[in-house]
């Protein structure tokens, strides 16, 4: 809550040239004219002035002290699977933590992207360009919109006077994001590096044993808000264990979501791993078109490192990197007969922290393994069943089921999410009636690519008739989930809630590249596209468009022919 209703009818966009969120825009003259009071013109610009970094926001205490000011966090990482030391963030400037009006324990961190210098930045400039920030500004509520944990987009301010020195000079943009915090893994390994390790480059710091504990038990207690866990006085209970379980719980739903929607992060490095398991820190991702389960969106990941296919694994390697750097603290509870440590812990000697440490780590390395999988297994099931229509949990679905579907898509060349969305209009009374209706419908999924010449008609029409044969049967199999409802009658609500869950809009790479494009090329009129778009990738599951006719219609206002699938 907050900015948006302090100022009615904000105009991000007026003074500073700048692209912004609809909501923060009032488009109509109407609009405009219903904020022209004095008193709001004056709130708008500060407004404006804070989200562009041009003035600080100082909150007070109750005595009239300033109680904070802005700032970043340094953090440290594994990037592409190497120790890289100090990296980061040279370009997070967090100006507020707000709590939550009906629950002042749960805040929300508001976040410039692109702000200018931090203390981190080393040689950078600590700007973002256009291009970034639109597709981070879009992509988080895209994420969001399809239910999948991230961090949120506020505003997108353009800075036309600022040059930024990339290949070519671009315009600088900050994107303004929010999260309940921005903390990763890199934050927790900045405070206890691995030791002996070979790295080149970046910046090694010593273990700082106290900041961990004063870390994890803050995000403990304010950010995971672990249950059963006493933070005050003598009966402080151990926190370690339950910290990096947690933790992995939410990531492990979290890349679920990834691949059951088909986005690909691009750079998993632990830095970019969030401790409350939000997607974050949105560079070179991409949302799936044809299936490709080795597809790799970033083109510096020569070794495919950070593939679709790969996500999970790389994910849990994060979770690994967690454990690591907290696992003295578990070694010490345990020892400690599962007390919390306190103040003045890691003034023992460095031979017995070795020993904690690796306790802490021998100790759970199973436990958070099988947390994973098992977390994992069971959202990934969730998911795929509900953009199948299905409600009954078998645990037979994975290999007959999702895997064979996927297989298909991949060997024919189909569009992953048009080919979701297609089947919601799948009947299983197609196998009891004539064949016409059958083949009509699979020769209707059979559309979806953009490569028909390539595809083997025949081979993929026997393939689907079995595979949706399966399917078939499986829906009738699930009768009683439905309420023994007439077969028709369940057939309708399928569909209609497959509708619900499966976008007809989905954010893909020829999109953001127009949006771009057409911001870069002239901010006003640019704005109209941007706003489209998000409204778009807000409310993926709409038909935007007449019927047959692509999304890319609202977009561009054309259509062309390799796009309709
Ligand atoms: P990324 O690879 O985008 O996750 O970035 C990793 C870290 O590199 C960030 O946390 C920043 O500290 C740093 N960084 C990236 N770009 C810039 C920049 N333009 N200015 C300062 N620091 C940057
Ligand atoms: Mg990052
Ligand atoms: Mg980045």
């Amino acid at each position: 809550t907050g900015l948006k209703d302090c100022v009615p009818g904000l105009d991000v966009g007026d003074a500073l040239g700048a692209i912004g969120k609809p909501t923060l825009l009032p488009t109509e003259d109407a609009d405009r004219q219903a904020v022209a009071t004095e008193e709001e013109i004056t709130a708008r610009q500060e407004l404006l002035d804070v989200l562009s970094g041009q003035c600080m926001l100082v909150p007070f205490d109750e005595n009239g002290n300033p109680a904070s000011g802005p700032w970043s966090l340094r953090y440290s990482g594994h990037q592409f699977g190497s120790w890289a030391g100090q990296l980061g963030d040279g370009r997070a400037i967090s100006i507020l933590a707000t709590p939550h009006p009906n629950d002042p324990e749960l805040l929300t961190e508001i976040q410039l992207k692109g702000a200018g210098r931090t203390p981190y930045s080393r040689n950078a400039d600590g700007l973002a360009v256009t291009r970034s920030s639109i597709r981070e500004f879009l992509a988080a509520e895209a994420m969001h919109a399809l239910g999948i944990p991230t961090s949120r987009s506020l505003t997108l301010i353009s800075l036309p006077g600022i040059e930024v020195w990339r290949e070519r000079i671009e315009a600088a943009c900050i994107a303004t994001r929010m999260a309940p915090s921005f903390l990763r893994v890199g934050s927790f390994e900045a405070l206890n590096p691995p030791s002996n390790v070979f790295f080149f480059g970046g910046h090694q710091q010593p273990s700082h044993w106290e900041g961990l504990r004063v870390l994890g038990e803050w995000v403990g207690r304010r950010v995971l808000r672990l249950e059963h866990v006493e933070w005050e006085g003598e009966t402080r209970t151990a926190w370690g264990k339950k910290l990096v379980l947690e933790v992995a719980k939410r990531n492990a739903k979290m890349v679920a979501g990834w691949q059951v929607y088909g986005f690909m992060h691009g750079v998993i490095n632990t830095d970019n791993v969030s401790i409350l398991g939000l997607t974050i820190d949105y560079g070179p991702y991409a949302f799936m078109d044809v299936f490709d389960s080795w597809h790799v969106c970033n083109h510096s990941d020569e070794e495919g490192r950070y593939s679709y296919k790969r996500q999970p694994e790389m994910v849990f390697f994060a979770m690994q990197a967690l454990l690591r750097s907290v696992a003295p603290i578990i070694g010490a509870e345990e020892e400690f007969g599962g007390r919390a440590i306190s103040e003045g812990w890691a003034d023992v000697s460095e031979p017995k922290l070795e020993e904690w440490s690796k306790a802490g780590q021998e100790g759970m390395r199973s436990e958070v393994k099988q947390l994973w999988d098992d977390t994992y297994d069971e959202e990934y099931a969730r998911l795929f069943r509900r953009r199948l229509g299905l409600r009954k949990s078998l645990g037979s679905d994975e290999a007959n089921i999702f895997k064979q579907y996927l297989d298909l898509l991949e060997e024919h060349s189909l569009d992953f999410h048009s080919t979701f969305r297609k089947l919601s209009a799948f009947r299983p009374g197609y196998f009891q009636g004539n064949d016409g209706m059958l083949d009509a419908f699979i020769s209707r999924l059979l559309q979806s690519t953009p490569r028909p010449e390539k595809q083997d008609k025949m081979k993929a029409s026997t393939g689907f008739k079995a595979w949706l044969e399966k399917y078939s049967n499986r829906i009738s199999e699930e009768r009683e989930e439905w309420g023994n409802n007439p077969q028709e009658e369940i057939d309708a609500l399928r569909e209609k809630l497959m509708n619900e869950v499966n976008p007809r809009f989905v954010l893909r790479q020829w999109v953001l590249e127009e949006v771009i494009a057409k911001v870069e090329r002239d901010t006003v009129s640019g704005r109209r596209v941007l706003s489209k778009v998000l409204e778009m990738a807000t409310n993926p599951f709409e038909s935007w468009g007449a019927e047959g006719v692509g999304p890319e219609v609202c977009v561009t206002g054309e259509v062309e022919e390799e796009r309709r699938y």
